[in-house]
């Protein structure tokens, strides 16, 4: 006697085979689950908390990152799997800007690698 099937809607039946909606939707969500344990494996809650807190602090996130013993990359890759992600470091990096740097402009960017929302804003801003 073969095994069973495993019921539509799973990722175990997806692996079997069957392409329909919703075998196809488990297997998705199966796949998201796997890639944010891996990336909460690679950059866990104490270490993303230490990360915010240094940023609040006023640490670029390259800095904030390196002390941590992480690549930068790692911190922003987070927000793609954890879209909670992107609000946090935003709000850290709103905290924790220079004061003394005009934000919002190409200048905040390009001469103070000032990263905090309004100045990415400015500089991905297409040229008039
Ligand atoms: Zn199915
Ligand atoms: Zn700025």
């Amino acid at each position: 006697m073969p095994r069973p099937l495993a019921p539509h809607g799973t990722a175990n039946r997806w692996r079997t085979g069957c392409g329909c909606d919703e075998c196809y939707g488990a297997h998705l969500d199966d796949l998201f689950l796997w890639r944010r344990k891996k990336a909460d494996l690679r950059f866990p809650a104490p270490i993303r908390n230490e990360v915010l807190r240094l940023i609040r602090q006023g640490y670029r996130p390259v800095e904030a990152a390196r002390r941590v013993g992480i690549h930068v990359q790692t911190v922003y890759a987070r927000s793609r799997i954890d879209p909670a992600w992107q609000g946090r470091l935003d709000g850290a990096l709103m905290a924790g800007r220079r004061p003394d740097v005009p934000h919002g402009t190409p200048t905040g960017y390009r001469h103070f690698w000032c990263v905090c929302p309004e100045c990415r804003a400015a500089h991905h801003k297409p040229k008039e």
